[in-house]
């Protein structure tokens, strides 16, 4: 380990300052695991049956401080967003604050999903309650909390779609993208049994309303469309492509993944969406899952109401009720979804209420702005919003970023969207202050001023070097033990 800072051999550029020395605290080689730090062996007890125990089994037993050390070491090796700025576009990694996970810790949330309705209306209040503050939020009428992931509710909404073309008496087979749009939008279409017709942008950046009106016809079930789009421009033409889609019977689905650019002043019901979905772990800082329990909530015009899946909760006269439709699309997840994501999720907007949202996209959006004034890179494509797709020009954008580590920032979204050559896709988020913008474009102008071997080299501060990325996508292991048998 070298060049960290902690042996007083910084080799940080001179004359720039990095408020960050959280890199390279440690290695493979010196964080054991728990086992290999003091392990006892134990034998089963004489209680259970002998097939259905081991001889023995090596346990770790540390003590309580050794646990804590080594976790924290763990998560010092990690990058989070309470370790830097973390602006990686489209993917709008804002800060969790802790107030919403102690709501969520609350013991009174802590309820078994499959109590009768009666004996938690509270809970069902909470999710009618988010289901409101949703649907209000992106100008729908009815909203499900079920889906567990963005993906997952677009899945939930195209599905939708499908059963609303079908009751109608029509089985429309294609499913409109731009070519700009998340991976996540082909594979919906394609696992719902869609034909995908890709759009071109037009030189602008945005929807070609020509290459659009050519492409629909009464085969188009619906098109996919994010606003601002992935390289945060926000389609001007939103009210004609929704009278497009419309005019041939289609409907018209809005990735959420961009709402934190609008929160409290534009909504996708207003511009024509029937359908859309809610990425919490964006918009509303709940936890991005790594893995782990998610939310996709999805919205809904009155007219796609009956096909959202059951149980809904509702607000009747007698309370709160879990009800049903026939024509709904079936169930999309366990009880109404990841319950206590919901609760961050609600806890979320309530503190922050009308003015905070409105503050969040505003202060959102002007980060982006003034993020790329400071940088020393070209963005072919503005009026940009909470996002920007700058290009590398003639270095390549995965080695700026591997660079960019090694500077103590998270490095932007690289190489997507496509239809920018070596693209820094880059969303600061509302919670960077001047200051921490300042020390990100520092990162930027240091790891583009590094030479080309250097970069090539990068990053040499962290725990891990290169990963060999494909390897560890194709064939990751996932155990320690699995690691051990190698
Ligand atoms: C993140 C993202 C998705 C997928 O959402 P998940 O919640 O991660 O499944 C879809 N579209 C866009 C544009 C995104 O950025």
């Amino acid at each position: 380990m070298s060049g960290n800072g902690l042996d007083g051999t910084s080799d940080r550029e001179p004359g720039r300052t990095y408020d960050q020395a959280t890199y390279a605290v440690g290695d493979d080689e010196n964080e054991p695991l728990l086992s290999e730090k003091r392990s006892d062996t134990v034998k089963p007890s004489d209680a259970l049956p002998d097939d259905l125990t081991r001889d023995e089994l090596t346990l770790p037993n540390p003590e309580e401080p050794e646990v804590a050390r080594h976790y924290t070491r763990l998560s010092q090796m990690n990058w989070s967003i309470e370790s830097g700025p973390y602006p990686l576009g489209s993917c709008t990694m804002k800060y969790n604050p802790p107030v919403t996970e102690d709501v969520a810790a609350d013991p009174n949330a802590a309820v078994h999903p499959d109590r009768s309705a009666d004996s938690i209306q509270g809970t069902l209040g909470l999710l009618a309650g988010l289901q409101d503050y949703l649907a209000r939020i992106g100008g729908m009428d009815a909203v499900t909390l079920q889906p567990p992931a963005g993906a997952a509710g677009e899945f939930t909404g195209i599905a939708i779609a499908r059963a609303y073309h079908r009751a109608n008496g029509e089985d429309r087979s294609e499913v409109l993208i731009p070519s700009s749009a998340h991976g996540t939008n082909f594979a919906t279409a394609a696992l719902a049994g869609y034909d995908v017709v890709e759009l071109p942008s037009d030189e602008g950046g945005r929807v070609d309303m020509e290459a659009l009106e050519a492409a629909v016809s009464e085969d188009t079930a619906a098109l996919m469309l994010t606003n601002p789009n992935t390289v945060g421009l926000f389609e001007r033409d939103i009210e004609d492509i929704a009278d497009v889609v419309h005019d041939a019977g289609g409907l018209l689905y809005y990735d959420g993944a961009n709402l934190n650019a609008l929160l409290g002043r534009a909504r996708p019901g207003d511009m024509g969406f029937d359908i859309m979905h809610y990425n919490v772990h964006k918009t509303f800082a709940t936890p991005h899952g790594g893995g782990g329990p998610g939310a996709g909530p999805v919205g809904v015009t009155e007219e796609l109401e009956p096909y959202l899946p059951n149980p809904r909760v509702e607000e009747t006269d007698s309370g709160y009720e879990l009800t049903e439709t026939d024509e709904a699309i079936g169930k999309v997840h366990g009880f109404q979804g990841n319950w206590l994501v919901l609760v961050k999720a609600y806890a979320y907007i309530a503190r922050l209420g009308d003015e905070g949202l409105r503050d969040a996209s505003a202060k959102s959006v002007l980060n982006a702005n003034y993020l790329a004034e400071q940088i020393d890179l070209e963005v072919p494509y503005e009026p940009f919003h909470h996002e920007f797709a700058a290009t590398a020009g003639d270095a390549e954008a995965a080695d700026v970023a591997k660079r960019m580590l090694d500077f103590g920032v998270h490095p932007p979204t690289t190489n997507w969207p496509e239809m920018v050559p070596e693209a820094m896709l880059t969303e600061p988020t509302e919670i960077e202050s001047k200051q921490s913008l300042d020390d990100l474009a520092a990162a930027f102008d240091a790891a583009l001023g590094s030479t080309e071997e250097e970069r090539h080299e990068a990053p040499s501060r962290t725990t891990a070097r290169r990963i060999d990325q494909t390897s560890a996508a194709r064939n990751p292991r996932l155990s320690w033990q699995a690691l051990e048998e190698e």
